[in-house]
């Protein structure tokens, strides 16, 4: 048996880092402000844990455009890299100082918040730059080195004159990729994927407004002066301790996510958990309505306050992707397929861990303030129950606090509904019987027949329904549900039979005949039956499973664009 070593030349692989590493050409900014900041908290760390003998001040990052020579500058005022370590760290690829740092501090380095990796994400910058220079000084008392390379595996690198500390990379922009030359462009990517990162990001500068002087007349107007356009939020609301917050924090913290939406969310979730995984994050639920097509994707992704992506699928369970806010975890695989992650187990617990967070939540708000539950409930009933349908541990958690509304918006816990029922709604075969309306007016007849007879009618009128009550009948011992107008609530509505007879068979026959003509047959079971109330004589039933069978056909496919496919029920 022979063996040997896989010979990799850099040649054949410089040219596939800068085509296949990342799809999107735009991420080479968030990469190097990653690095820049990776740098300034390296610096933090060894001043803080006395390594370095510097003082680390307040330090910043810089974006800078130079449109007309066609150069893109990032300029941090971090740790640096001597000569030595640019030869150790830049030409080394796939060697990632970053992962070095860790390890060599390992304990005290561990909540520093060093972002790189793998060792790759320099390079990218050859995705939009034909030519990439660094000029570096270390914190260390070394001289300043100046690094040049064309995208090919040579590179030059000499001494330079630069005598403050920290690196500025120098991208020579690509004839293809000139929009980075743009400031919007620029401006759009530093908030897309910058704009919770936890070093100050300067790009240009800002005109502010003074108060004005006392002595300042009417008409004199207020002076101003030139400020550093800081484009983030060091300090971002979920980065907190929850006891530090206040709810209006949270609500300002949803105005940052979400600067276009006006409307405020009913409430939030805060996350932070670092054991056996590090996540933390701030979960909102927006007035959702009836809304099954309320736009997903609006969770996003951090991994050390950079942003990532805004599809959480596979790490949040579908049903709360209809929530917003912010995730951030490093614990997250993101190099790796949807499908792969759904199947990872750190990913698997980290969706339970949501799902369990948001079902204690839910309780407590039901618990500690019913009153408020009740009027929100409406709003946020869509997502619990497309959770109790689509996740068994949160249907035992959810089956304490989901709510059930009458026609008369009472609201029932199911243990409370069926306690009320008990006594007047059972069946010959002593099952209980829940009636319920899906529309109050169009069944306004048959509500207010059955409230005649004592009957609790619930009000169920979200999207899913019918497979909700599927899953309660499934799930519940000896329980059906029967629309008001099902036929099958003749076993409980005792027929008025002095009021049937008073209609002649002609007159029923001719009724029948009316109603045929706008309800086909052969879908429905026409019936004409008279009841004692007053305001509708007649009442056109049909069978609970035939109906639902319908419905369930509506929804069960396209009708549930939101979702895809309903779980197999
Ligand atoms: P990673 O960040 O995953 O370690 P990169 O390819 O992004 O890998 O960077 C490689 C290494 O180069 C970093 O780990 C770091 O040691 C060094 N480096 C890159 N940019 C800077 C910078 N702005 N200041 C100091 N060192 C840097
Ligand atoms: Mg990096």
């Amino acid at each position: 048996m022979a063996t040997g070593s896989i010979n990799v030349s850099v040649e054949n692989i410089f040219p596939l880092i800068k085509k296949f590493l990342y799809s999107d050409h735009e991420i080479f900014l968030r990469e190097l402000i990653s690095n820049a900041t990776d740098a300034t908290l390296k610096l933090k760390h060894l001043t803080n844990i006395g390594e370095a003998k510097v003082a680390y001040g307040d330090p910043k990052i810089e974006v800078k455009v130079d449109k007309e020579n066609k150069l893109l500058h990032i300029i941090d005022q971090g740790i640096g890299m001597t000569a030595e370590e640019v030869e150790k760290y830049i030409n080394q690829v796939a060697f990632s100082g970053a992962e070095e740092f860790l390890e060599k501090y390992k304990d005290s380095a561990k909540d520093s918040g060093i972002i790189g990796h793998f060792g790759l994400g320099f390079y990218s910058a050859f995705m939009v730059a034909n030519k990439v220079e660094i000029i570096t000084k270390s914190y260390k008392d070394e001289p300043a080195a100046h690094w040049t390379c064309d995208g090919s595996p040579t590179y030059t690198i000499e001494p330079h004159d630069k005598t403050e500390r920290g690196t500025e990379i120098i991208l020579h922009i690509g004839e293809d990729d000139v929009e980075f030359l743009e400031e919007n462009r620029i401006s759009e990517l530093l908030i897309k994927y910058n704009k919770f990162m936890p070093v100050p990001i300067k790009f240009g500068t800002k005109t502010e407004t003074l108060p004005k002087p006392e002595e300042a007349k009417e008409e004199d107007p207020a002076p101003t002066q030139e400020v550093d356009n800081i484009i983030n939020n060091p300090n971002p609301a979920w980065t907190k301790q929850p006891a530090d917050l206040k709810d209006e924090d949270y609500k300002g913290f949803y105005r940052e996510l979400y600067p276009m939406q006006f409307e405020e969310p009913l409430f939030n979730i805060h996350l932070n958990v670092d054991y056996p995984f590090n996540l933390t994050g701030i979960l909102y639920f927006p007035k959702l309505g009836q809304d099954m097509n309320f736009q997903k994707d609006r969770i996003q992704l951090y991994q050390n306050q950079v942003f990532v992506t805004d599809n959480v699928e596979g790490i949040v369970p579908e049903f709360l992707t209809m929530l917003r806010g912010v995730i951030d975890s490093p614990d997250i695989p993101l190099n790796v397929s949807r499908s792969y992650l759904q199947a990872d187990g750190a990913v698997k617990k980290i969706s339970s861990y949501i799902t369990r967070k948001v079902a204690d939540k839910l309780n407590s708000l039901f618990k500690n303030d019913r009153e408020d539950f009740e009027k929100k409930w409406n709003d946020i009933k869509v997502v619990i129950e497309y959770g109790m349908l689509s996740e068994d541990k949160f249907f035992e958690k959810a089956d304490k606090f989901a709510l059930y509304p009458t026609v008369d918006d009472t609201y029932f816990t199911f243990e409370e509904l069926q306690e009320k029922i008990k006594e007047n709604q059972t069946d010959k075969d002593n099952k209980l019987v829940i009636l319920y309306a899906s529309d109050k007016d169009e069944q306004h007849a048959y509500i207010s027949a059955a409230k005649d007879k004592g009957y609790e009618v619930l009000l169920l009128d979200s999207p899913i329904v019918s497979h909700l009550i599927q899953k309660l009948e499934t799930s519940k011992e000896n329980i059906s549900f029967v629309r008001v107008d099902g036929d099958h609530i003749d076993n409980l509505i005792k027929k008025d039979e002095e009021t049937i007879s008073k209609l002649s068979d002609e007159e029923k026959d001719a009724l029948k005949v009316d109603l045929e003509k706008v309800i086909p047959a052969e879908k429905y079971t026409v019936q004409l039956e008279a009841m004692d109330s007053n305001a509708s004589p007649f009442m056109i039933t049909q069978p609970e499973f035939m109906r639902r069978m319908k419905e369930m056909q509506q929804t069960g496919g396209g009708g549930m664009n939101m979702f895809g496919n309903m779980p197999e029920m």
